[in-house]
């Protein structure tokens, strides 16, 4: 009896050996504006890294952002905290701030001093505008011996991951092409970050430049050609990319750092400088469970330059695989196969270019003078429609507009009236499909389409009073070219998400899930608990266990 006990536990723990060991580190890798549909668009020309992570994975086909403001910030808050904009306070990229009339950078923080670079002309951040924990907070709340990093080329991708309570939070500063910090994370700057140069350790891609190397009879059909006058940014529209032909909008000084930032070759180097931290802060090493966000940040750019169907993105994701075969091999050496869980994620999707595909010319790309003027317009005949003396538009955004509520002080005209005036004035622009309003957003329930999104967005201080939403496939931005993001449409709301390495089952899911879903499912992966709320669940205990 003794002996057959031995060989059925023997079995049980052939069958079963996930169940016995604990995870020593979870990475969260997002990689900034990869829609959902990209990897399997992407497919034929993926057969590394990417395409492991999508054989081997638990994976959930039906992924969305919850919000409707989707970029980077916003995004990333929602996936490190497992919370909507309304709980964690990160509206945009730039948040309002109601007390103080203003519009303020996401997680900008004057109190904080560099570490790294003792020069930068970076803005100075910190997490405290964001009102709820990361995952890495929780996971060293439950645990004080568990560490937690954030790594990305944008500091509000690494800050926002990486939450209150990080072990550090690291970003690229593109003048010395050094990874910074500050000294929000206490302390002194850690020894084998200093002097981790992007122009040496990439200073080969550097001099060689951007090269299309996805085989020729690969290619998808979709992408019929590498010209495109709509493709824009700092480079030509058509291959090679090199240093020669670069155009930086900035000063010279950030020359090598820019490069990098629009090339592939950024993402390349936070790779490496990922497995540099993973190595000397010893992550993964003991059983008490460590966190790792790592944010690619060049994928956006090219995206933005070049539209999410171009050349160049097909060559990103097709060197990405190259990057990420050799990323996994890492940590199976330096963590160990099945004792670690990395997740694939990202903070938005994109718009197709709306130019291209469009033989009727119907394609709507509204500048950004054109949607100023429109502004004034509207602003000026609110005034004169409700007999105002002073301007009714306080602060605008490209996806919201704050009235002037001062401009009907000692009059007869209430804030609804206000603002309902504005709102039908955005209503008249043939660019704007709806309007939601803070009083709308806070009391009443309502069948308009996109209200759920908007009202997961909606925050009583830091969000503008009156928001839009641009009709489909439209771009309201700066630029002439490229692509963008931003509203709550399936194009921009849809990322991957896939859960590979240390986990229960490898399959493949439909069910709709949310980006607040991954955090609640990584604690309950670690069977962590925790008293925090969110508004995401964990969808592995709920769909697939
Ligand atoms: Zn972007």
């Amino acid at each position: 009896v003794k002996k057959l006990l031995v060989i059925l536990l023997a079995s049980l723990w052939a069958c079963n050996p996930k169940q016995e060991k604990s995870p020593k580190l979870v990475i969260i890798l997002s990689v900034d504006q990869m829609r959902g549909d990209l990897l399997t668009e992407f497919s034929p020309v993926l057969s590394k890294g990417l395409h492991k992570i999508q054989n081997n994975s638990l994976q959930f086909s039906n992924t969305f952002h919850n919000h409707s403001c989707t970029n980077t910030a916003v995004g990333h808050a929602s996936i490190s905290t497992g919370c909507n904009p309304k709980k964690h306070g990160i509206t945009g990229n730039s948040i309002y701030n109601r007390a103080a009339l203003s519009l303020e950078y996401a997680v900008a923080d004057s109190t904080t001093v560099f570490q790294g670079v003792e020069n930068t002309t970076l803005r100075k951040v910190s997490p405290k505008n964001i009102e709820r924990p990361s995952y890495g907070d929780i996971i060293r709340e439950s645990n004080p011996q568990s560490k937690s990093f954030s790594v990305s080329l944008k500091d509000r991708t690494s800050v926002i991951m990486g939450g209150h309570h990080a072990n550090r939070s690291f970003w690229f500063d593109a003048e010395s092409t050094q990874m910074i910090s500050n000294s929000h994370y206490g302390g002194n700057f850690p020894d084998w970050a200093e002097n981790y140069k992007g122009s040496q350790i990439m200073e080969k891609e550097i001099e060689e430049g951007w090269h299309f190397e996805v085989p020729k009879d690969r290619i998808p059909s979709f992408t019929a050609t590498d010209s495109s006058i709509y493709e824009s940014g700092r480079f030509r529209d058509y291959f090679p990319h090199t240093f020669d032909t670069y155009n930086p909008s900035s000063t010279s000084n950030k020359r090598v750092g820019n490069f990098l930032w629009n090339t592939p070759f950024g993402d390349k180097f936070l790779l490496e400088f990922a497995k540099t931290l993973i190595e000397n802060e010893d992550l993964g090493k003991d059983d008490h469970v460590d966190a790792l966000s790592i944010g690619l940040s060049s994928s956006d750019y090219i995206g933005h330059h070049f539209g999410p169907k171009s050349w160049e993105v097909l060559d990103y994701f097709h060197k990405l695989d190259h990057y990420l075969n050799d990323f996994i091999a890492f940590l199976d050496s330096a963590v160990g196969k099945e004792s670690y869980i990395l997740v694939l994620t990202s903070d938005h999707g994109a718009c197709d270019i709306p130019e291209r595909n469009d033989p009727e010319n119907v394609a709507v790309r509204v500048s950004s003078q054109q949607y100023r003027t429109d502004l004034k317009n509207i602003g000026m005949n609110t005034m004169q429609e409700l007999g105002l003396s002073d301007y009714p538009i306080d602060t605008m955004k490209y996806n919201g507009i704050e009235p002037n509520f001062e401009s009907i002080r000692g009059t007869n005209i209430d804030s609804l009236t206000l603002v309902n005036a504005l709102c039908s004035g955005l209503n008249s622009l043939y660019y704007i499909d709806e309007t939601f309003n803070g009083f709308e957003l806070k009391n009443r329930k309502s069948d308009k389409d996109y209200y759920g999104q908007y009202y997961n967005n909606f925050h009583q201080t830091k969000s503008l009073f009156i928001e839009f939403l641009n009709v489909p496939n439209s771009l309201i931005n700066k630029s002439k070219n490229g692509s963008n993001h931003g509203s709550p449409y399936e194009y921009d709301t849809s990322v991957p998400l896939l859960f590979y390495g240390a986990i229960p089952k490898k399959i493949k899911m439909r069910n709709e899930v949310y980006s607040t879903d991954i955090t609640p499912t990584l604690l309950g992966l670690l069977n962590i608990t925790t008293s925090h709320e969110f508004d995401g669940e964990d969808i592995i205990k709920k769909y697939v266990k």
